[in-house]
């Protein structure tokens, strides 16, 4: 350790993919990535080529069956799917005899031609704009790199000493669940996005991990000590004995904190003075449905449905959604779930590739929804075919104008119309929200409130639009303030007109998920949070260890402020006051 702690400290920020502090050695995982050289094979060497080829191939498929079948034992059913489509690409005869048909005519060795084919793939999907199309090439890609390892017989790394933090240039989501097997600490990765297949796995796994971390991998040495705070996405190399001692002592504050909340499971989200809101957990995942009771959820405020869209080319059927929304619906009853209608384009998952310049500006969330109205028939049916124990509700994403509302409630009505005429039963009386993301909608939200029963703030969307700032953009990810007081009167606004409508107010934006923002937001007369389940415990007691009439002042305090950083100052101190024991980023 002394060593260690003579190396130069470097500190990294990334973007945070799943929640936890650790500190631990580097185990620093270099793909095997095959130099792959074109040789020319005699004519009596091609049998032996094609069959060099097809033992590789076999062997691959193993190596995936044993994958597949560890995510299906530690993950579930859903999470499989991910490797069920890599299982396809080798199950790929097309592909296949294409190889096998270059080797018989133009006699070149089976590494470079596999190559070439699977390249051939992957440059149709690395140019489409969205994230989960991309997220695929790193499947493709590491589909083939494991049969070219197993051209050249080199065995699969997935055995490694010791508590480990994992750092490397990129992980499949293959290697991360291998690697799982072992004692892993924590993943450290360059590339990668919060949505990416290796975060997702993460989270479910609930192993900490920061991802996006420009130039760690040169930086980084074997046995190197590392910090990886999954809250904040921050890494830090060989930290100095200060650093070590302060995420130690925020780490066991962690712990030990966690520890303490446990009792609140049960307890309302209340002032001490008796003002309740409601706390819900923003959920991507089934799996993730045992944690958020375990967290003391009051329900679902979020559920990105576009979760049940990965790995997959196609839409999935009203039945396999109906499947999914009536598990969700019986697991919380008599909680509630608030059901988000896909939410696609922009970042997320397109089933059909559309070049945009300005994605975020283009065809995305509702609006992808109305001019498909057969997807979205679909998924409505489904969400009212689960709706019978009257828990479900229902919001549309990326509403810009009440004529969307009407169209997307005209939509609702022909659905239910639909199972009338097949006599399934639903709730009659499903509740209908609209998402406050676009910032022409947080100014028309009093209309809005007369068309739905419930608005729900989308900050990550709803900032970057009113502050001009790319939310996945990283040079410009200081101006991405949630703090600067335009959002605040904003939110100020929105909320003040969606109660004199008489609809409830909630926010499942990351800002909800901010300890930093409770007491002010719970001041603004926020009505729900729908927050991250790993801080909902936090952000609980914050709620009950404070007045409402206190809350309203600080609120009233922030609202006459001019800077973000006057207002950061200011909650910054409140609560280091009142909650030293709370980690603030
Ligand atoms: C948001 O925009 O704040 C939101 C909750 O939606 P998403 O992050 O899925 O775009
Ligand atoms: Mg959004």
């Amino acid at each position: 350790m002394e060593q260690e702690l003579t190396k130069k400290e470097i500190r990294f920020k990334g973007i945070p993919a799943s929640p936890g502090i650790v500190i631990g050695p580097v185990y620093h995982f270099r793909k095997h990535e095959p130099l792959i050289f074109v040789r020319a094979i005699a004519d009596d060497e091609v049998e032996k080529e094609i069959e060099r080829l097809s033992t590789a191939r076999a062997r691959s498929q193993k190596e995936l069956q044993k994958v597949f079948e560890f995510a299906e034992q530690k993950l579930g059913e859903e999470q499989c799917k991910i490797f069920e489509a890599q299982k396809m690409i080798l199950e790929d005869n097309v592909l296949f005899d294409a190889v096998f048909s270059r080797i018989r005519t133009e006699k070149k060795n089976a590494e470079h031609l596999m190559k070439d084919e699977i390249e051939k793939y992957s440059r149709l999907m690395a140019a489409s704009t969205d994230e989960y199309a991309r997220e695929r090439v790193n499947d493709v890609q590491d589909v083939c790199n494991r049969v070219l390892r197993n051209l050249e017989e080199q065995k699969l790394i997935s055995k490694i000493d010791g508590s480990n933090v994992i750092v490397s240039h990129n992980l499949a989501a293959a290697d991360a669940l291998i690697f799982s097997r072992n004692d892993v600490l924590g993943y450290v990765t360059e590339l990668g996005g919060a949505t990416s297949h290796m975060a997702l796995l993460a989270r479910a796994l609930k192993i900490p991990a920061v991802v996006g971390v420009h130039q760690i991998d040169a930086m980084v040495q074997a046995e190197d000590i590392i910090i990886v705070d999954g809250f904040n996405g921050i890494v830090v190399l060989n930290p100095s004995k200060e650093t070590l001692k302060h995420f130690e002592k925020k780490r066991l504050e962690y712990e030990r904190f966690e520890e303490t909340l446990a009792p609140l499971r049960d307890q309302p989200a209340e002032t001490l003075d008796g003002h309740r809101v409601q706390l819900a957990a923003n959920v991507e995942l089934e799996q993730e449905l045992e944690f958020i009771k375990m967290q003391g959820a009051d329900g679902i405020g979020l559920y990105r449905t576009e979760s049940l869209l990965l790995g997959k080319e196609v839409f999935p059927s009203e039945q396999e959604q109906y499947e999914q929304y009536r598990r969700i619906a019986e697991s919380l009853y008599p909680k509630q779930a608030v059901i988000r209608t896909f939410d696609i384009g922009g970042d997320k998952f397109m089933a059909q590739s559309v070049r945009e310049n300005n994605p975020f500006l283009g065809w995305r969330g509702i609006r992808i929804m109305l001019d498909k109205p057969q997807i979205f028939l679909d998924q409505l049916r489904a969400i009212l075919r689960a709706s019978s124990l009257k828990n479900l509700l229902v919001m549309f994403p990326m509403i810009s104008s009440i004529k969307e509302v009407k169209l997307a409630k005209q939509l609702v009505d022909q659905a239910k119309d639909d199972l009338r005429a097949q006599k399934i039963p639903f709730d009659e009386h499903l509740r209908l929200g609209a998402m406050i993301e676009v910032p022409a909608a947080a100014i028309i939200a009093d209309h809005l409130a007369r068309e739905v029963s419930f608005l729900s703030i989308g900050t990550n969307d709803l900032i970057q639009y009113l502050l001009a700032v790319d939310r996945g953009n990283d040079i410009v990810s200081d101006l991405f303030q949630e703090f600067h007081p335009a959002v605040i009167r904003f939110l100020r606004r929105i909320i003040e007109r969606g109660s004199q409508g008489h609809v409830w107010v909630g926010m499942c934006g990351q800002m909800a998920s901010d300890p930093l923002a409770t007491i002010l937001l719970v001041g603004l007369g926020l009505d729900e949070f729908s927050v991250a389940p790993a801080v909902l415990p936090e952000i609980k007691k914050i709620i009950r260890s404070i007045h409402f009439t206190e809350a309203k002042h600080v609120a009233e305090s922030v609202l006459e402020m001019k800077s973000e950083d006057e207002i950061k100052g200011f909650l910054k101190r409140l609560m280091k006051n009142k909650f030293p024991d709370i980690p603030i980023g």
